[in-house]
């Protein structure tokens, strides 16, 4: 039990991603405050989430290139149950599919922010929440 010197009992760590091959560019750049995902030399665009081929055209020559890091809320929810005690102080918070500049959409949580500002084509840019010994790419508005 994570008990303080307090007598009070700390929250339970968030979960951290499982890294997978395919993914482990994407997490080591984000350690670095980087924001990147792979790219199809035949589609000539980024795409998310990271895998060995492009789902457009399956092509495998895939590279990895460094976004803006900035978009706009394509959709979003406003989280006032957590299913997880981790996630109990954050509450209320929001989930929500970033489209990027660039193109590929994203999920992940809108920080730093009244949930009630929260709109459909917000800009925002995206931030990285330490997690552990990880990062993990959020946004905030911009
Ligand atoms: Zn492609």
């Amino acid at each position: 039990m994570n008990e303080l010197t307090t007598g009070q009992v700390a929250p339970p760590e968030k979960p951290q991603p499982r890294i997978t091959v395919c993914a482990e560019p994407y997490w080591r750049h984000a350690k670095d405050n980087k924001l990147v995902l792979p790219y199809c030399s035949e589609c000539e665009a980024s795409f998310y989430y990271p895998r060995l081929w492009c789902p457009s055209c399956f092509n495998q020559d895939i590279s990895w290139k460094q976004l803006s890091g900035k978009g706009k809320v394509y959709s979003f929810s406003v989280i006032y149950q957590s299913p997880l005690p981790s996630y109990q102080a954050d509450l209320p918070y929001v989930l929500a599919i970033i489209e990027l500049d660039e193109g590929p959409r994203m999920m992940a949580n809108i920080l730093n922010c009244d949930v009630d500002t929260v709109s459909v084509n917000m800009a925002v840019e995206v931030l990285f929440e330490e997690r552990g010994d990880m990062k993990i790419p959020q946004f905030q508005p911009l």
